[in-house]
Formats: structure tokens, sequence, C-alpha cells
């Protein structure tokens, strides 16, 4: 099963996909995640990334398109997997089809801007796993640790107000043009992202018929 997770940023994509993978067995693949890491690495590639990030812009497709690349092509994504994340514009969902990538649903998390800003105030994360939290609506077990690897959890740098509303023009410009393409393609399945995490899975494996 290969499934995109659609939505703007904090739309819920992380919290869901992770959901996700421990029900059907499958990797997610957050190329957000992927780029975070090439960064914490300070390798010449995290370097050029931090620049985008930083600024709330997209990385360049060629640069994202060979990593997810190399990506889905290891072991465990043998029996599918989930994007999160991936694309994010329209040449990388052409690039997705080039490679013969045979998607099986695209997932919108329907959020709106004003949500979307609240909720990324409120986002922590893992440094060390990726897993996501929010202080008030997905809090960890025991406060600022990680559930998954008890890593202590921290506020993304791109998760500041004035990035955030950048992310959302970027999102907006960029990224839903490709909602449509998959749309036309009858391959979208529009979900209400705004209600709490557990609800918000039901509704997804119910569009999904799983
Ligand atoms: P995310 O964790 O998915 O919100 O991604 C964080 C940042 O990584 C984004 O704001 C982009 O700068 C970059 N990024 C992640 N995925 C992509 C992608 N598919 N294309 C371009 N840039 C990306």
């Amino acid at each position: 099963m290969r499934i995109i997770l659609f939505g703007g940023p904090g739309a819920g994509k992380g919290t869901q996909a992770s959901a996700m993978c421990a029900r059907l067995g499958i990797p997610s693949v957050s190329t957000g995640n992927i780029i975070r890491e090439a960064i914490s690495t300070g390798s010449s590639l995290g370097v050029e990334f931090k620049k985008y990030t930083d600024k709330g812009e997209l990385v360049p497709d060629s640069l994202v398109i060979d990593m997810l690349k190399e990506r889905i092509a290891r072991p465990d994504c043998a029996n599918g997997y989930i994007l999160d994340g991936f694309p994010r514009s329209i040449p990388q969902a052409e690039a997705l089809d080039e490679m013969g990538v045979e998607i099986d649903a695209v997932v919108s998390l329907e959020v709106s801007d004003e949500a979307i800003e609240r909720r990324m105030t409120g986002r922590r994360v893992c440094p060390k796993c990726g897993e996501s939290f929010h202080l008030v609506y997905n809090p960890p077990k025991v406060e600022m640790t990680c559930d998954k690897c008890g890593a202590a959890l921290v506020q993304r740098s791109d998760d500041k107000a004035e990035t955030v509303r950048e992310r959302l023009k970027v999102y907006h410009s960029q990224t839903e043009p490709a909602k449509a393409y998959y749309e036309a393609k009858g391959k979208l399945k529009k979900i209400d992202g705004s209600g709490n995490v557990e609800a918000i899975t039901a509704l997804i494996f119910e569009a999904l018929g799983l």
C-alpha cells in the first residue's frame, strides 16, 4: 500500500503517519525528517538545506526527488509506505509517476490557516526519532519527553510564527496545486483535520476502506 499524506504545515501529517504505520506495518517516509537529519549532521548538503528550511521555503525539487528515490528503494519500503510531506509541488508529483510509483490514495488533511498557526506554537518534536507532539492536543506521557524513544523534546526552529506564515504562503502557491493533480486522477480523499488525533485517524481509515 502506498499512501500520500497531504496537507499544510502543521496539519497533522506526521502524527497521523505515525498512527497509520503502527496499524499498517509499513514505514512512514518523511522528507522533512530526512532533511532535518541531514541538517543535524552539519554535512554540506545539510548546510544547503538549512538555508531553505529556516526561511520556510521548499528545498529545490531535484535534491528532494533524489533523496526520496533513494529512500523508497530500501528494503523496508518493499511492501509499501506512507509519504509524509512529499510531493510538495507538481514537479515532485510528476517525478513519482516517472519513477513508476503507483499511489493507492492521497489523504488530504484539511485544516484552516488560523488553526494551523495556533497549532504550530504548541508543537514539540523529538530531535532523535522525529515523533511529533502538541503541548495541549497531543501531549507526551512524561513532560517534554518523547513517548517513543525517551529523548528530550524541542521546538522546531521553523515553527516560529513568522516562518509559519511564510510556510503557509508556500503551501498555497506551490503545494496546493499538487492536490488538484491527484483530484483529477480520482485519488484524493479529503479529511477534516481539525478534530482530535484519534478521531482523525478513524476518519482516515474509514476513507481508505480499512
Ligand atoms: P516538514 O517537516 O514536512 O514540515 O518539512 C520541513 C521543511 O523541510 C519544509 O518547510 C521544507 O523546507 C523542507 N521540505 C520537506 N519536504 C519537502 C519537499 N517534499 N520538498 C521541498 N522541501 C521540503
